[in-house]
């Protein structure tokens, strides 16, 4: 198969990026499960805006401050300073955030927010942004979707990308000869027992370019969320309880069903106090009440969180629910610049797979999604304007060696979290 463009990704990363790319490039997005399946259609909090200018140095320093100052203050401006465009397009493709009733748009604010700065959709936000973006993909004649196929590897020779080696279970192993190739597969959970991430994300275009040498970045910088509704269930996907539950009052309780923190600490912090109360009590799970929250907010703002935890058993409006903290987000990632060139020709990397330093060690709330699309319309307008002066001939490739598909993953898998071992043990 031959394209202008390949894109290892259908998530928001790699259909906005696509929806960027003029028309008449040829797109080919690869999803490795359902189209649907993808963090992006999980994401619930919302996505950050810069409301106005006397918000941005604050917004600014909450981003610099989550991260721990290891951010790349660069790329943090030009993420702020482009959200307002970002979400223009968003709501130009049809997304609908909520809005106050004089039609203006709806702010809410998560932990480490200094002020309301993000739009949310209910608590689907992932869902009808990523929604819309799939269903416009779908409308275009230049973009082709294909699902349940795998991005196994990288054709190159001479630190120039030439496609990908894919896999499907239609076509079985073929390569996608392709002038640029994407990466926008997301981020890392499936490598770990407990994640709210989709379990087919196991961080494979880090594995591929840890193997052939792509430089990465801070790949032992790893989020894990604080409050995922606690199951007993062994490999089941963490069913994340949103910060802004605790944005609009959710308290935590240890098990004498005693406050015991600030529940508005940056996400690496809240978790270290929640895990030391769980030792301290002796329990695998601490305590989140939404009990004197009122019932309108609860149900208008969360009704996918009511609905989850009503299938689990519990009535957030009269009783706690245990929550624990989970693996939920890769701050690190294959190094990329402003404009998502990793340090291989013609490859690029976006989303959660990439890392141009916007978060530094933490995120921030709600930066993920906007951080996600704001570079990838950013590696649109680079690919669009290099193409005219491409000139490649791609080299030969013997596929024998992708045959046992399972060892693959798994000496992928290692690959991932023995250089993750390696780093933290280094530091
Ligand atoms: C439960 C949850 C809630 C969240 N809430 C928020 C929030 O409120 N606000 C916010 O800003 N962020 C939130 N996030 C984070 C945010 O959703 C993600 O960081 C963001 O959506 C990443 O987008 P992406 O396009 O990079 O990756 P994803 O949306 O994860 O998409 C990855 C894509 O890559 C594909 N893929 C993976 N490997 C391969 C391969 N080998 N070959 C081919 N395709 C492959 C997958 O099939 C998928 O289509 C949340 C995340 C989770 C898990």
């Amino acid at each position: 198969m031959k394209t202008d463009v390949l894109i290892a990704g259908c998530g928001c990363a790699g259909l906005y990026c696509a929806l960027q790319l003029p028309d008449d490039k040829q797109i080919v997005i690869l999803a490795k499960g359902e189209v649907t399946q993808s963090d992006s259609f999980l994401a619930q909090g919302g996505i950050c805006m810069l409301k106005d200018e006397s918000d941005y140095d604050a917004y600014f320093e909450d981003t610099m401050r989550a991260g721990h100052y290891e951010n790349n203050p660069d790329s943090v401006e030009v993420m702020i300073r482009s959200s307002q465009d970002t979400i223009g397009d968003l709501i130009r493709y049809g997304v609908n955030f909520h809005r106050e009733a004089d039609g203006s748009l709806s702010f809410t604010r998560e932990g480490a927010h200094s002020a309301k700065r993000i739009l949310f959709h209910e608590d689907i936000t992932g869902k009808e942004i990523t929604g819309r973006l799939l269903e416009q993909a779908k409308g275009r004649h230049n973009i082709t979707i294909l699902e349940h196929c795998a991005m196994l590897d990288i054709v190159c020779r001479d630190n120039n990308c030439y496609g990908v080696v894919a896999h499907s279970k239609d076509s079985g192993l073929f390569i996608i000869e392709a002038k640029d190739t994407v990466f926008a597969c997301g981020g890392i959970g499936g490598l770990y027992r407990h994640s709210t991430n989709y379990r087919q994300l196991t961080g494979d275009g880090v594995a591929v370019a840890l193997l052939h040498g792509i430089a990465v970045e801070h790949i032992n910088y790893v989020q894990i969320h604080p409050t995922t509704l606690y199951t007993e269930q062994e490999g089941e996907r963490s069913f994340l309880i949103s910060e802004s539950v605790r944005g609009e009052g959710a308290v935590l309780y240890n098990a004498q069903k005693e406050r015991f923190v600030d529940e508005l600490l940056p996400r690496d912090v809240l978790t270290k106090k929640i895990q030391e109360q769980m030792q301290k009590d002796g329990m695998p799970y601490v305590w989140l009440s939404m009990e004197h929250i009122p019932r309108e907010e609860i149900t208008g703002h969360f009704p996918n969180i009511v609905g989850h935890c009503k299938k689990k058993g519990y009535d957030v409006f009269h009783e706690c629910i245990p929550v624990v903290p989970a693996q939920h987000y890769f701050m690190g990632g294959i190094k990329a610049d402003l404009s998502g060139r990793t340090s291989m020709e013609h490859l690029y990397a976006i989303g959660e797979t990439a890392c141009n330093g916007v978060h530094g060690r933490n995120r921030l709330a709600s930066n993920s999604l906007l951080e996600s699309l704001v570079f990838a319309k950013r590696a649109a307008k680079d690919i669009a304007k290099g193409q005219a002066t491409y000139r490649k001939k791609i080299p030969q490739m013997d596929l024998s060696g992708y045959q046992n598909m399972q060892a693959l993953a798994q000496y992928y898998k290692k690959r991932v979290l023995d250089e993750i071992e390696r780093l933290e043990h280094h530091e």
